[in-house]
């Protein structure tokens, strides 16, 4: 009977084998994690997609807390003036600004923009509470959406609104400004890595792919399951662009007026798709258990029989001290239709109680990322899944690491690069000679891009990938989300 259910359900996600980006958009619907607004390029976050991104939440809140930043709110509208302040940075915004023009019938005096990220209005607020070096560092992150009018969107990935976290610092010394930069993308890295079990690799990005106004960007690039990129999250080095620009000074100890140094940082919905197509499978998600907004689901079957309720429930109460339960007590499902859904929405562990169960003090488990089965003794639960969500976690983790590894390649040679990234695509460890004009062939050629210049450098070669010239500095190259 469970059998032919579980074939029905499978169906209704197409092979990630097939259709890549197919088995992307089934999964995301099907567990009802998002749906389509009427708005195109919007998407209606549901419970269960917006109680993973509050796990995202959590785990991102309170390391950036402990390191002494305090979140505040910014509006989300902002005078068009403000965008043209910082050159670069309107260049790079401007294609994907939306306008508010009119208030009522009313035709605006000065339009506004909805913002695609707050630099501008913070800067501003910034200049009147910086005054001296009493002030600084001033450390505020705010959680909140932001529009980017993009062409072509997907659910997590690319939307025209996102929910995001966005951090703006201001330090006194331009040394702090690159310390607190490089702080900010250590705690991205443990989000990533420590939470949501996905590994990544750290870097800065090159001119071409950095913040508009930026004097340095980093970011960390993880590896989807399909071979390509996606940009996790990023941390900019702004120096003294958006200070000069937006006047930020303050009288420093020597009784000299100064500008003030200054760093912008993110992370955003997007890493749900980055969680989706890390740990997904062809039965659906596989939510990494840190971050999921429930790690355990318990299933009591033939829960008609006396006693088998009263024992799910009593079980409920005592996991819910330490972890996120739910139990799925609907009499209008049977079994084996629940342990799909369930296994669909990628619930860490999976917990059956009935009658034999009872009876022999255990339950039975679950597990979501390797399907294995097996009993526990009802006696120490909290410990069992304690050890075993951490267990869950770590084999996430390891198995997206040996899919990037298997899917990283090395070479200096242009064609062969080309053959890989049509045949086996991944990230391509090469050398770059640092010109503008490599990068932008490459892209061309290819659509390929320069993902990263890695903290840690290998000595791959000594000529560049692109036109074969002298080259000192080690990449990551592959096709990015
Ligand atoms: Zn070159």
């Amino acid at each position: 009977m469970a059998g032919k259910k579980q074939q029905e359900f499978v169906k209704e996600i197409t092979p990630m084998e097939e259709d890549f980006s197919r088995w992307y958009t089934d999964v995301v619907l099907r567990t009802d994690m998002v749906d389509y607004a009427p708005v195109r390029g919007c998407m209606v976050i549901k419970p269960y997609g917006y109680g993973v991104w509050e796990g995202i939440q959590r785990v991102t809140d309170s390391r950036l807390k402990a390191t002494g930043h305090k979140n505040a709110y910014f509006p989300l509208l902002i005078p068009e003036s403000y965008l043209k302040k910082e050159a670069k940075h309107f260049e790079g915004f401007a294609p994907e600004v939306l306008w508010v023009t009119h208030g009522g019938n009313e035709e605006l005096t000065e339009r506004l923009f909805i913002r695609p990220t707050s630099e501008t209005i913070v800067c501003d607020m910034y200049s009147k509470w910086v005054q001296s070096y009493r002030d600084l560092p001033l450390l505020i992150n705010q959680w909140c959406n932001v529009v980017r009018w993009e062409k072509t969107t997907r659910p997590f990935l690319r939307t025209a609104e996102f929910l995001w976290q966005e951090g703006h610092t201001v330090h006194a010394e331009e040394e702090e400004a690159q310390e607190e930069t490089m702080k900010i993308l250590e705690i991205y890295r443990q989000v990533a890595e420590d939470e949501l079990a996905i590994p990544v690799i750290l870097g800065e990005k090159s001119e071409r792919e950095k913040f508009a106004g930026a004097l340095k960007t980093y970011a960390m690039e993880a590896m989807m399951h399909d071979g390509k990129a996606l940009q996790a999250g990023t941390s900019h080095n702004l120096g003294q662009h958006f200070s000069r620009m937006f006047d930020i000074k303050y009288l420093d100890r020597d009784g000299v007026l100064k500008y003030a140094w200054s760093t912008s940082w993110g992370i955003s919905t997007r890493l749900i798709g980055g969680i989706i197509m890390v740990h997904g499978d062809n039965r659906g998600l596989v939510v990494p258990p840190r971050i999921a907004p429930i790690q355990v689901v318990i299933i009591p079957i033939a829960f008609h029989k006396e006693g088998v309720l009263d024992k799910a429930k009593e079980i409920k109460e005592g996991l819910e001290k330490s972890f996120r339960v739910e139990m799925d007590d609907r009499d209008t499902y049977s079994p084996g239709w629940k342990f799909n859904e369930w296994e669909m929405k990628g619930v860490p562990i999976r917990m059956e109680i009935g009658p034999r169960d009872i009876e022999n003090n255990q339950v039975t488990i679950v597990r979501r990322d390797t399907l294995e089965k097996f009993t526990a003794s009802m006696d120490n639960l909290t410990g069992t899944i304690s050890g075993l969500l951490d267990d869950i976690h770590d084999t996430m983790f390891n198995k997206a690491l040996k899919n990037r590894e298997e899917k990283t390649y090395t070479t200096t040679d242009y064609e062969e690069f080309k053959r890989i990234m049509h045949e086996t695509p991944g990230f391509v460890k090469t050398m770059w000679c640092g010109s503008g004009e490599c990068e932008d062939k490459l892209k061309e050629e290819t659509g390929a891009t320069i993902r990263c210049i890695p903290f840690e450098q290998e000595h791959i070669g000594d000529k560049c990938l692109i036109c074969g010239g002298k080259a000192e500095t080690m990449v990551y190259v592959a096709k990015a989300y």
